[in-house]
């Protein structure tokens, strides 16, 4: 098995606004791991808020020793190294990404296919930052001409009345929200999400700093639309906190650790009713396309990094007429192009 790790950093088509700051692009780390002529790709992602970064991701990777078959890696396999290996959630989700997209093309078979995921038609969302009603204007024509039918728009908890009004002059198309935790009191809160349902807003996402469980289980109690945790859920051991608190979470595979991770936190938490919708972070074609596997597990998909980057280098997930689709592809599904 032969291990490479690159960094790169991903640039953003739009300076990226949300209710806690700009940026402009975000360092990524790839890996490949070739065996018998095959090679299997996994990216990690490092935007400033998570504890990792490139260095500390490539260290992990380059130390962790493959003693296995890629024949033989399976969910076991990765608790092992989840146990030796402990913390960073992004390395870990790439060192997985790549054995399974290295697994699947030896053995002829897609990700989805070790797990009986059907094939299904999930909506994916396509992520308006906090922007004037120009830009937005601009940004919405982009996605509707890629083939996206649903909005997630970024709202800080001041301009939320002037960005809406922006929204519903441009298009009638449904729209999500995420606060990004803006919202610290639970009157406000209540009134927002009182007229979000006037607006038609289907679900909202992490109105409150990530430690507020106990307010935001006083607006989820009023069922007024669904609330979901982003900020507030990492991985598997902060499930037991979400009930009540939350009716769904976002998953993402950089929070949690992988896709074999994300796969048991699909499984637990439709034990517990939850709602769920499957994120990502600033990711090209390598995450998106990985996490673009779990879509059928999921009620919504919010995948359109490859989308909000200038300079992906690598071609695999896309929106068609409102759902993600991937080919028909071995492994996780994602091609270098010539820019990797
Ligand atoms: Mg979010």
């Amino acid at each position: 098995v032969i291990k490479k790790v690159y960094p790169y950093q991903l640039t953003f088509k739009y300076p990226f606004k949300i209710a806690h700051g700009a940026r402009t692009g975000t360092d990524v780390v790839y890996i490949e791991i070739s065996e018998a002529g095959f090679t299997g790709y996994g990216e990690a992602s490092l935007p400033p808020y998570l504890l990792e970064t490139s260095d500390t991701v490539i260290q992990w990777l380059n130390s962790v020793e493959l003693d296995f078959n890629i024949a033989d890696y399976s969910a076991e396999i990765y608790y092992r190294i989840r146990h030796q290996y402990p913390g960073n959630m992004p390395a870990l989700a790439a060192l997985d990404m790549a054995l399974w997209d290295l697994k699947g093309k030896t053995e002829g078979k897609s990700f989805r296919d070790y797990f009986n995921i059907p094939d299904a038609n999930t909506p994916c969302t396509y992520t308006l930052g906090i922007s004037n009603k120009a830009e937005m204007e601009q940004k919405i024509h982009e996605a509707v001409n890629y083939g996206f039918k649903l909005f997630k728009i970024k709202l800080n908890g001041t301009d939320d009345v002037q960005m809406l009004a922006d929204y519903q002059a441009l298009t009638h198309l449904p729209f999500m929200v995420d606060y990004n935790q803006a919202l610290d009191d639970v009157s406000v809160a209540a009134d927002k999400l009182s007229w979000l349902k006037q607006l038609g807003c289907i679900l909202v996402e992490q109105p409150f700093k990530k430690e507020m469980f106990m307010d935001s289980a006083i607006i989820t109690s009023s069922k007024t639309i669904p609330v979901y945790a982003d900020e507030s859920f990492q991985t598997l051991t902060d499930l037991p906190n979400i009930p009540g608190a939350f009716n769904g979470i976002n998953i993402k595979l950089m929070k949690c650790g992988g896709l074999t991770e994300a796969i048991n936190i699909i499984t637990e938490a439709r034990k517990l009713n939850l709602s769920l919708l499957i994120g990502c972070m600033s990711e090209s074609s390598v995450g998106c396309t990985a996490a673009a596997q779990l879509a059928p597990l999921c009620d919504y998909a919010d995948l359109d990094g490859p989308y909000l980057i200038s300079n992906d280098p690598f071609t695999g997930m896309k929106v068609a007429d409102g759902f993600i689709t991937i080919g028909d592809i071995k492994g996780i599904g994602t091609k270098p192009t010539p820019l990797y």
